[in-house]
Parts: structure tokens; sequence; C-alpha cells
């Protein structure tokens, strides 16, 4: 297993003049899902949790400037792993809570968070705060109940999340990056690609007392046609890689990461 991480050279900035990172900018990529959550499916397409992980490995080779950390690979990295491991109990008591609050103040029963699945999408949040990152960016691949009804991508932030004001700059950056090339989604619920939600686990809540910039980039939906390509040809995944890479350095660049909560 390859722990992938890099570290910001002082030199570097000699050639990027117009960028002014902290040494403290610390991005941590979050490929969505794993192999036993998996995601979305399309026959011929592929599974989301390959789909993901194949967009934030381009996204970590082209982020520049910035010190980077992606969350997994086949498997999540060590120090996430032994970290869940050796904080199993609080975290699957938090994540027992929110489900609590979550189900008590919606009403819905029908919202059942699958524990184990949780506290390993928990364990990621959690270490992130622990380990003071300046932003996390959670790249998923959106799908409809209907299929192909829809197309486009959608920024999502959560207002729960106590970094909210950082978050959703973060998430402006990418969206306007992401629409030079790509359409924003036309699925109404999803208000034109940009979306602020309450309760999204992975985004941070008010029972979880995150406070990290977090944002979910969904790259379009599994079906949508590029042109007769798909999200599975690397075109695709390396052009949504490059203009996500850029909305995260014109965020840090821009010191909109500066603003004070
Ligand atoms: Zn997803």
């Amino acid at each position: 297993m390859m722990l992938r991480r890099e570290f910001l050279l002082g030199t570097l900035c000699l050639f990027l003049p117009s960028y002014s990172f902290a040494n403290s900018d610390k991005v941590l990529i979050i490929p969505g899902h794993d192999k036993h959550t998996i995601g979305t499916y399309r026959k011929g397409i592929g599974a989301e949790y390959e789909l993901t992980l194949k967009i934030s490995n381009i996204l970590y080779t082209k982020l520049n400037g910035l010190e980077k950390t992606i969350a997994r690979q086949e498997n999540y990295i060590e120090e996430i792993e032994h970290f869940r491991k050796n904080n199993y109990l609080w975290l699957k008591d938090t994540v027992i809570n929110a489900r609590n609050s979550f189900v008590e103040e919606r009403g819905n029963r029908e919202i059942t968070l699958k524990i184990k699945s949780a506290v390993d999408s928990y364990a990621v949040v959690a270490w992130a705060h622990e380990n003071k990152f300046s932003c996390m960016v959670n790249v998923h691949v959106n799908d409809a109940r209907k299929k192909d009804r829809y197309q486009g991508f959608t920024i999502i932030t959560s207002n729960e999340n106590k970094g909210f004001k950082k978050s959703r700059l973060l998430a402006e950056s990418i969206y306007s990056s992401l629409k030079k090339e790509f359409e924003p989604s036309n699925n109404p619920a999803e208000t034109k690609g940009f979306m602020v939600v309450n309760t999204i686990l992975m985004l941070g809540t008010k029972y979880l007392k995150n406070s990290i910039p977090s944002v979910i980039v969904e790259c379009g939906y599994i079906g949508q046609d590029y042109n007769g390509k798909k999200i599975n040809d690397p075109e695709i995944q390396n052009k949504y890689a490059a203009l996500i890479s850029k909305g995260i350095e014109s965020y840090f660049s821009s010191n909109a990461s500066q603003v004070t909560l």
C-alpha cells in the first residue's frame, strides 16, 4: 500500500510568483466510496469507487504547490486505518448519536446509515480534523433514479460545518473553474449545480463538530455523454481533475482560505 504525501518545497514558490500558499496549506483528496460501499455502478462504465479513485489520482498529480494527501488507493492509507482502529469506540458512538439525532429531527426512520460504512467515512473526517488539514475535497460521480435523465456537475457544501464560510468559498472556486468546460447539473433538486445541505457525514455536521472546509464534487452523472465519451474515458477524467485542481489552487492563492470564520 502506498502512502502518497508531498510537501510544499520552498523553492517551488520562485516559479509560481502569483501564488502565495501558506506553508500549512494541506489538502485532503477523498476518492468517494470504497470497495465495500462501491457507490453507483453502470455496466460498461464501471463502479463509482473506481472512477472516483482515477479522477482523484489525476487530481493529486495536478495539484501544485500545496501539501496534499489522498485518503485511499484500494484501501485507506495506513494512517487512517490506524486512526480508525485506535479510535473505533468513540467514532462509532459519534456516528450513532449523529444518526439518532438525524432520525429524531427529520422524523424519517427510513434513513439508516450502515454503521460500519459510516464509521469508515467518519474516521477520514476525524483523522483530517486531528491532522489539521486546510480542506477536504470529496470526489464523486452522480446518478439518478431515472437513468440519464439528468446531466452536469454539482458542488455540495454543508451549512452545519463550522467552516461553512470557507467551504462555500472553496465550492465557488471549484464551481467557476468547472464551469469553464462543463455544464452544471440540470437536475432541479441540485439548484444549478451548487447545493448547500444540512447533514452529510463527509461534510461535517453540528453533531460531529467538524470545522475543516469541505466540499463534495459530483463529476457529472455516470451515464452522461461527452461527445461520445463517458466518465470512464481518461480524457474526461483528466479534464475534471485539471479543473478541480485549478479551483482548489485559486481558492488558496486568492487568500479566500484566510477568511476569518
Ligand atoms: Zn457518491
